[in-house]
């Protein structure tokens, strides 16, 4: 397939962006469930699909063997085409029999695929006729974690946006919510941290638990924990919240920063914010520092993958001196990275969207030290001599905050280390 490619300035980073539409490498929408099931614990991800999708998260899922998985997919054939009251039917046994079985479950999620058959489906109709039937015990919402057009990361926004109609509706009163899914170890981190400044109260999207949705309104102040939500931001808003624009909390100086726009829209006094901080960063710094060595000076390429590629070029260009050439990224969502753009080294080629032939040739040609990239591209670029880091394992790992700053340089400088270890 033939690609577009056009060249453009970037308001506020005023650096020219590439804009190329062709051919892309990315994963689906679907894998999203791997880390939202874990967060939601008594939710239950129904992906209506082909065998592919199956597959797809069998194979995503390959590490989890041993849990008891609260997700399936009910596999639609092609000859359900002949029926869609069939199809339906099928869907409302299907949904009968996981909950008979699963009595802990709160939440289902029909999520939508790509097949055509699948699209066929009125999967919200589906959902609103499936919660009538099962409420008040279970609530039944659906998504499409499709794989046309979107990143594996878009399931995630198109989850949060679902549960957005769903949030009781709040008061006037200020409260902080941060929307994305945090491992809950860094949730209970900023929870303590926010406590400590006088923030809050503070709710988190998506909650551990379906029931305790927290509540939105015109006094709430949304904190995004991750940089691909624009569907979750939109549907926030629409319902009066306020988003705090703020650098993503990875490294040291991204957490401080989110940290900071908090308090500052809460009016908390500088020397106060300085106080609660102070260690975090300091502990923060002294961990990255530990991987410098490997990291200073060494060249990086990112394939726009899971969209958190420019808050991590900014961390490792700031906080690990790496030198990034290629800066790639599947949407450039200017309002949500205000506040990253401008910190990114001016020489990098931003890129936005995909053409991935000629993005491969740049890559080559840059023979970059390291290259950040989806699971299909990482074998045969290593097989072309260069070390790659996927980037789907960042969503997979607790990345954010000041606790796990040292961890995410760590997963940069282990393929380093491996590959100087191999030719030794
Ligand atoms: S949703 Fe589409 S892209 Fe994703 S696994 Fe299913 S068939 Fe493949």
């Amino acid at each position: 397939m033939s690609g577009a490619a056009t060249l453009s300035h970037a308001g506020c980073a005023e650096a020219p962006v590439l804009r190329e539409r062709g051919q892309r490498e990315v994963f689906c929408g679907l894998t999203g469930i791997i880390w939202l099931h874990r967060k939601i614990q008594d939710a239950f991800f129904l992906i209506v699909g082909s065998r592919t999708c199956a597959h797809l998260m069998q194979s995503a899922a390959g590490v989890m063997i041993f849990a008891e998985p609260r997700f399936a997919t009910a596999i639609i054939e092609e000859r359900d085409l002949a029926g869609l009251a069939d199809a339906n039917e099928e869907l409302d046994r299907v949904v009968g029999q996981v909950l008979a079985r699963r009595p802990d479950i709160r939440m289902l999620f029909l999520v939508g695929s790509c097949p055509s058959e699948v699209i066929k489906l009125d999967l919200s109709r589906a959902a609103r006729r499936l919660d009538r039937a099962h409420a008040p015990a279970v609530r039944v919402l659906a998504y499409s974690g499709s794989g046309i057009e979107t990143t594996f990361t878009q399931g995630e926004d198109a989850c949060l946006a679902a549960l957005v109609p769903e949030m009781p509706a709040s008061a006037k009163a200020p409260a902080l919510l941060v929307a994305g899914v945090l491992a809950e170890v860094v949730e209970d981190q900023m929870r303590r941290l926010f406590d400590a400044l006088g923030v809050g109260p503070v709710g988190f999207l998506p909650p551990r638990r379906a029931r305790e949705l927290p509540a939105v309104g015109p006094g709430t102040r949304v904190l995004l924990a991750q940089p691909f939500l624009a569907e979750t931001a939109r549907a926030l808003e629409a319902r009066g919240a306020r988003h705090l624009p703020a650098p993503f909390p990875l490294g040291a100086e991204g957490t401080t920063g989110w940290l900071r726009a908090a308090a500052e829209e809460w009016g908390v006094p500088q020397a106060r914010f300085r106080e609660v901080t102070a260690m975090g960063e300091q502990r923060a710094r002294a961990a990255i520092a530990r991987h410098r060595d490997v990291l200073a000076g060494r060249s990086l390429f990112f394939l726009p993958d899971s969209q958190l590629e420019i808050p991590l070029a900014r961390f490792l260009a700031r906080e690990l001196g790496m030198r990034p050439i290629e800066i790639g990224t599947p949407y450039l969502h200017r309002a949500h990275l205000a506040a990253e753009l401008p910190l990114l080294p001016r020489d990098a080629l931003l890129s936005e969207g995909q053409d991935v032939d000629r993005q491969l040739d740049r890559c080559r040609a840059a023979r970059p030290d390291l290259t950040v990239c989806g699971l299909g591209l990482a074998n045969p670029l290593e097989a072309e001599g260069l070390a790659t880091k996927w980037s789907i394992e960042l969503v997979f790992t607790p990345i954010q905050g000041y606790d796990q700053a040292g961890d995410l340089a760590e997963l940069f400088a282990r393929p380093l280390v491996r590959r100087a270890a191999l030719t030794v």
